[in-house]
C-alpha cells in the first residue's frame, strides 16, 4: 500500500496535487479539511461545533480530529493507498496515524512537502477567498493559520526526517512541474520498495 502524507502550509497546493495523484495512482484522497467543511455544511451538531474553531483558524481538538480520521479511513478499507492531506498536523496526530496504520500492518510510505513563502501563501489564499469564499481565508485568519502551522505542524519535518521519509519540493512552480516531480518520487519509491 502507498500511504503518502502531503505536507506544507495552507495554500501550498496540497489539494490540487492530491486530486491529480489520486487519479494517477488510484489512491483515496483523505483531506481532513474537506471532511470538516462537509460536516459544517450539513448543519449537524458536530458541524456546528467545528465551525467556530475552523473560522478562527484554530486546530480542531485532538479527540475530534482522530474521530474524523478513523471514520473516514473505515469507509475505505478496500483502498490501495491513501493521500493524507491536512493530517497529521501535530506530532501527537502523527504518532496516532502510525498506530492506526500499524493495526493493518501499514505505515506512512513518504511525506512530500511543498515549500512556499509566507507572502505567497497570503497572496494565494486571498485570491482563493474571492473565488471560493472560504470563511477562513481572511488575512487575519490566514496569519493565524500560518502561525499555528509553524508552531505545531513544522516540528513534523524533523519527526519524518529522522525516519528518512521526508522529501521537499519547491511549491512555487507550475502545477504540472510539481506533479511531474512528485510522480518521479513515487515511481522511484515504488520501484525500490
Ligand atoms: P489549509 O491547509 O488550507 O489550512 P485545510 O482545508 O487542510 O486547510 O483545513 C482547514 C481547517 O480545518 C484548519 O484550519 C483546521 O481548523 C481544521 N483542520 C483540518 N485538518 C486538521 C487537523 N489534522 N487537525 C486539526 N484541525 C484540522
Amino acid at each position: 500500500m502507498l500511504n503518502i502524507v502531503i505536507f506544507g502550509p495552507p495554500g501550498c497546493g496540497k489539494g490540487t496535487q492530491s486530486a491529480m495523484l489520486t487519479e494517477k495512482y488510484n489512491l483515496v484522497h483523505l483531506s481532513t479539511g474537506d471532511v470538516i467543511r462537509k460536516e459544517i455544511k450539513s448543519g449537524s451538531d458536530f458541524g456546528n461545533q467545528l465551525k467556530s474553531i475552523v473560522e478562527k483558524g484554530e486546530l480542531v481538538p485532538y479527540e475530534l480530529i482522530i474521530k474524523i480520521l478513523e471514520t473516514s479511513l473505515a469507509k475505505h478499507n478496500d483502498a490501495s493507498g491513501f493521500i493524507f492531506d491536512g493530517f497529521p498536523r501535530t506530532i501527537a496526530q502523527a504518532k496516532d496515524l502510525d498506530d492506526i496504520l500499524a493495526k493493518d500492518n501499514q505505515s506512512v510510505s513518504m511525506v512530500i512537502s511543498l515549500c512556499i513563502h509566507d507572502s505567497k501563501v497570503i497572496e494565494r489564499l486571498l485570491n482563493r477567498a474571492k473565488i471560493e469564499g472560504r470563511k477562513d481565508d481572511t488575512e487575519e485568519v490566514i496569519k493565524n493559520r500560518l502561525k499555528i502551522y509553524k508552531e505545531q505542524t513544522c516540528p513534523l519535518i524533523d519527526f519524518y526526517k529522522e525516519q528518512g521519509k521526508y522529501v521537499e519540493i519547491e511549491g512555487d512552480c507550475s502545477i504540472d512541474d510539481i506533479f511531474g516531480q512528485i510522480s518521479k518520487i513515487i515511481d522511484n519509491h515504488t520501484i525500490t520498495a
